[in-house]
């Protein structure tokens, strides 16, 4: 029985597609993933030099901001006679405080200390005289600074959200020996002026910070500066001291505009400069090289399955033709001829079937070829057996009619040899019945012959050494009643010595008897008839010519027939059984001999065989 087909795995072509697609996916994600981390990377480099130079830039003007200040502010007491602060008289004081007041206009107030501590003079803007601090300056670790020669600041302020700075100066002799210490309140608005300048891109800005983290200028902000900022990441980066480059993870954070930002730091004097600039535009170059990778790796993948749909079509296609083909072959039909022109494996695989298909085709073939011929071989035997019944019937009427007909036959001769005794009816009716009793016999002489010599099935058996012209001169005296009735002129021409065949007497006797009969039968009234037996090479050829009716050019090949007899043989005599003829030649070749015949229509007929 055929197994029901499985279910189906999957098709061959799609298992194809998503291998092609899956071996072009891994280089196609590594590439976006390599290209989108190699372009971050690289933009967060440049993010963070341009952050770092530009905090630079600021750095240093800052610095030379700051620096001018205390070199504005030095106060050097070049009179050798002047070796401490009281011998600086009190216009003298007044003179310096308000000259260098009048240099900076950044400078809101200045006034000298004593190595006391205790304030001695101090004016404001305009050159006014203001009261005097009394607090002792001593406390203080800017004082202390100052007083050992250095210049140093106080924490930043605000004053009306304006930011300021106390910045404490030594005035020394000309001996560099500090006498007294420089105060002088300084507005720090211009570093909003610096940083304004400065931008970063469209977005980015800078902002300096003081030690609270309160805003002291911003680049693009002004209306931030006093803000206290110091949650913000960055801020507390600069506020520890750390110098940062925008370079880790942690350098993105939320910016002081509440966005997410790129952050570098750099603590300079005692503020901190912080650079930001906003993702969206530092990071939109990113985004966009990611964008139009992604759009291109879209593009690619939907080639590259767009292709491996067709290479793998190029292959299921081939392989499907032979699927449907081994289906029309297994229903049956061999004749099927799977096409396929690829030039390779496949098309070898659509060879083999169809070479399996020919097999198949001639096995079925030589199946049927056994199935017919065993049917075949059945009727035979049926057939077989239906001949010998019907040979067996034959044969047993055949020599039960013999007896009677031979007495019949001897009783009616007996009575012809006596008929001038009757009356002429009589004698009329007793030829008439001789006649018709020599045909009877005639007949069952044939019945008799074919159950002996068979239909086509006669084979020799027991030859022996038969004198042929002996039997032939026994039934030549057996027609001399007739052949002298007949007024026939009979030859009969022998070689000197005797000539025997291999045969048996009764084969002998009813071939030579058959073509005697003929000849004795078909030649009419003083005709002539002449039998001659002679050796050609090593063979007895037999002769025997007559002066018959002959045989129609037509119904020649007929002749050795079975039941076969001419049309004007027919009209010359009723009863025959076409049987004589066909038998002599069965015979004739069981002795592997010949027969043939000459013949002409009403002229005579002769009649060859050799043995
Ligand atoms: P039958 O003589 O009983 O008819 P045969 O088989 O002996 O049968 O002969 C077959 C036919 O051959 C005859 O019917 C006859 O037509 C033809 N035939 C045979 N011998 C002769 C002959 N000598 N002359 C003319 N015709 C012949």
């Amino acid at each position: 029985m055929r197994k029901e087909s499985l279910p189906r795995r999957g098709k061959i072509r799609t298992k194809l597609v998503l291998r092609l697609v899956f071996v072009a996916l891994i280089p196609l994600i590594f590439l976006v993933v390599f290209s989108c981390q190699n372009t971050y990377q690289t933009r967060i480099n440049s993010i963070s030099e341009l952050e770092t130079t530009t905090i630079l830039q600021a750095e240093s003007t800052i610095k030379k901001w700051i620096n001018e200040k205390f070199l504005s502010f030095r106060v050097v007491i070049v009179d050798p006679e002047m070796n401490s602060f009281k011998e600086i008289s009190e216009e003298k004081q007044k003179f310096i405080l308000i000259n260098i007041l009048k240099t900076d206009k950044n400078l809101e107030e200045v006034s000298f200390v004593d190595l006391e501590g205790v304030m001695r003079k101090k004016f404001i803007e305009g050159g006014i005289k203001a009261e005097i601090e009394t607090i002792d300056f001593k406390q203080k670790e800017e004082f202390v600074k100052a007083s050992q020669g250095k210049g140093c600041s106080s924490k930043t302020f605000f004053e009306q959200n304006i930011p300021k700075i106390i910045l404490y100066s030594p005035v020394i002799d000309y001996q560099e020996n500090v006498i007294a210490i420089f105060k002088g309140k300084v507005n720090l608005t211009p570093l909003q002026e610096i940083l304004e300048p400065i931008k970063i891109g469209q977005t980015g800005y800078l902002y300096l910070v003081d030690r609270e983290g309160n805003i002291i200028a911003h680049s693009l902000r002004a209306d931030l500066i006093g803000e206290n900022v110091k949650k913000i990441k960055g801020v507390q980066k600069v506020l520890e001291g750390k110098t940062q480059k925008g370079l880790d993870e942690e350098d993105r954070y939320t910016g002081i505009c509440k966005e997410k930002v790129i952050g570098s730091t750099l603590p300079v004097f005692n503020f901190g400069i912080i650079a930001e600039w906003p993702e969206e535009e530092a990071l939109q170059i990113v985004r966009e090289i990611r964008d139009s990778t992604l759009r291109f790796s879209l593009i690619t993948l939907a080639g590259i399955i767009l292709i491996a749909f067709l290479f793998a079509q190029g292959i299921s296609r081939p392989i499907r033709k032979i699927q449907k083909g081994a289906k029309v072959i297994g229903k049956g039909n061999f004749d099927f001829k799977i096409k396929v022109k690829t030039n390779d494996e496949i098309e070898e695989l659509a060879e083999n079937f169809n070479e399996m298909a020919e097999d198949l085709k001639e096995v079925q073939r030589l199946r049927e070829v056994e199935i017919k011929s065993k049917a075949l071989a059945k009727s035979l035997i049926k057939e077989r057996e239906l001949s010998e019944t019907k040979d067996k019937f034959i044969k047993t009427t055949a020599h039960q009619l013999r007896t009677p007909t031979s007495v019949i036959k001897l009783a009616i001769e007996f009575l012809s040899e006596k008929k001038k005794e009757f009356s002429p009816s009589i004698q009329e009716f007793l030829d008439d019945a001789l006649s018709g009793t020599k045909d009877l016999a005639n007949v069952v002489n044939d019945l008799v012959a074919v159950s002996e010599f068979g239909f086509g099935r006669y084979k020799l058996k027991n030859p022996k050494a038969i004198d042929i012209i002996k039997v032939t001169e026994d039934i030549i005296d057996k027609y001399k009643f007739e052949l002298k009735e007949k007024k026939i002129k009979f030859q009969f021409l022998i070689p000197g010595v005797g000539l025997e065949v291999q045969s048996t007497l009764r084969a002998m006797r009813f071939i030579i008897q058959n073509l005697i009969d003929n000849a004795v039968c078909y030649t009419k009234r003083e005709g002539k008839i002449m039998v001659s037996i002679r050796k050609v090479k090593d063979f007895v050829e037999f002769e025997i010519e007559d002066t018959g009716i002959g045989i129609p050019k037509e119904e020649k090949k007929l002749i050795f027939s079975e039941c076969f007899r001419a049309s004007n043989a027919i009209e010359q005599k009723n009863v025959g059984t076409g049987l004589g003829l066909y038998l002599t030649k069965n015979i004739i070749e069981a002795h592997n001999g010949k027969i043939w015949f000459e013949s002409e229509e009403k002229k005579g007929s002769t009649f060859y065989f050799t043995l």
